[in-house]
C-alpha cells in the first residue's frame, strides 16, 4: 500500500453569515469546509474572495472578511486578495501598486478568484495584469465563453485572448480555471460545448499547446470541469500530467455540501497514484508541493493520511 498524502486545496469559497445570504449556490461556512477537510483528507486551503457582481447576489466574502477568517483559522487557511479590474479609478490607466501592497503586507498569496466580465485582453485586465505582474502576485481566472449572461473573463474558442496575455505577461502567473478553460484540452470543441463537461477520447487540443508554450500559465485542478477534462480520457490525462504535473495544483471549489467535485477529484488522484499511473513526484506535486512552491505557502511538504 503507498501511503496517501493530504491535500492543499488552492480553491476555496466561504461565507460568514448563512442565514443572511440570499444566494443558494454559496452556503458553506468556514466550519463546514473544515468539517468537508477532516473528512476527505485536506489540511490547508486557500479562500478565495469573489469581489464582481456579474451573476452573483452579492459579494461572495470580501477581502477583510477573508483575511478575518485566516486570522481566526492561521493553521488551516491561506488566502488571496481579489481586485477587480475596474475599481478604484475604472480606467485603463489605474494605479493599483498601493492596494496590491496593502494587500501583501496583510499575507495575501496571489489574486482571485478573477471574475470580471470583461475580455481577458480589455484594456483595464491588461493593465491591472501589469501591476500583479510587478507585485508578484498570481492570478487565478474563471474563463466565460461570452461576455453578457456569464460570470468571468471571456475568451473566444481556442483562447487567443489569454495567450496574448501569457505573451504580453510572462512575469505574470496565470492559474486557469473553469469550463472554457478545461474543454480546450481537447481539440474537437465547438462554441456550442465549450462551456459545458464534453466527453470522450482527446486528441490534444490548444490547452496542451499552451502549457507547452507559455511556462507561465498554470492549471487550477477544481470543479466539475478539471475531473471532466481528466477522466473522460484518462489515458490522454496521464500523459498530461507526465507533461504537466509540476503546474497543476488540487482545488475543490466547494460553494455547496453537495458539489459532486467534492469527494471527486481526491479519490481520482489518489486512486491513479497507487495503481502506478501517476508518478510519485507529481502526485507530490499536484497534492501539495507544487501550492508550497508556487505560492510560497509556509506549510510542510509531506502529512500523510
Ligand atoms: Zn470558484
Amino acid at each position: 500500500m503507498k501511503k496517501l498524502l493530504k491535500k492543499i486545496d488552492v480553491h476555496a469559497h466561504v461565507i460568514l453569515f448563512q442565514e443572511y445570504e440570499f444566494s443558494k449556490t454559496f452556503v458553506v461556512t468556514p466550519e463546514m469546509l473544515l468539517g468537508i477537510y477532516d473528512e476527505i483528507g485536506v489540511d490547508k486551503g486557500v479562500l478565495l474572495p469573489i469581489t464582481s457582481p456579474e451573476a452573483h447576489a452579492g459579494l461572495v466574502l470580501p477581502n477583510g472578511a477573508t483575511r478575518a477568517v485566516v486570522e481566526k483559522y492561521p493553521d488551516r487557511f491561506y488566502w488571496f486578495c481579489n481586485v477587480d479590474p475596474r475599481s478604484l479609478d475604472n480606467t485603463d490607466h489605474t494605479d493599483f501598486t498601493a492596494l496590491l501592497d496593502h494587500f501583501k503586507r496583510l499575507g495575501a498569496k496571489g489574486m482571485g478568484e478573477l471574475t470580471a466580465n470583461l475580455y481577458v485582453d480589455d484594456p483595464k485586465m491588461d493593465n491591472m495584469f501589469s501591476y500583479m505582474a510587478a507585485a508578484g502576485l498570481p492570478v487565478t481566472i474563471h474563463i466565460a465563453p461570452e461576455p453578457d449572461g456569464y460570470y468571468g473573463v471571456v475568451d473566444d474558442l481556442g483562447l487567443p485572448r489569454l495567450e496574448k496575455m501569457l505573451r504580453k505577461h510572462p512575469d505574470l502567473k496565470i492559474f486557469g480555471h473553469s469550463q472554457p478553460f478545461w474543454a480546450e484540452i481537447d481539440a474537437g470543441l465547438t462554441r456550442a460545448n465549450r462551456n459545458d463537461y464534453p466527453t470522450g477520447k482527446v486528441t490534444e487540443g490548444r490547452l496542451g499547446k499552451l502549457m507547452r508554450e507559455y511556462p507561465n500559465l498554470y492549471c487550477d485542478m477544481s470543479a466539475g470541469s478539471c475531473y471532466n477534462a481528466m477522466t473522460r480520457d484518462p489515458e490522454y490525462a496521464y500523459r498530461f500530467i507526465e507533461e504537466f504535473g509540476d503546474r497543476m495544483m488540487y482545488a475543490i471549489d466547494v460553494c455547496h455540501p453537495e458539489n459532486r467535485q467534492i469527494r471527486n477529484m481526491v479519490r481520482w488522484l489518489d486512486e491513479s497514484y497507487e495503481k502506478g499511473y501517476i508518478s510519485e513526484k507529481n502526485y507530490r506535486g499536484i497534492c501539495r508541493e507544487n501550492a508550497i512552491r508556487i505560492l510560497g505557502l509556509d506549510a510542510p511538504k509531506e502529512v500523510w493520511k
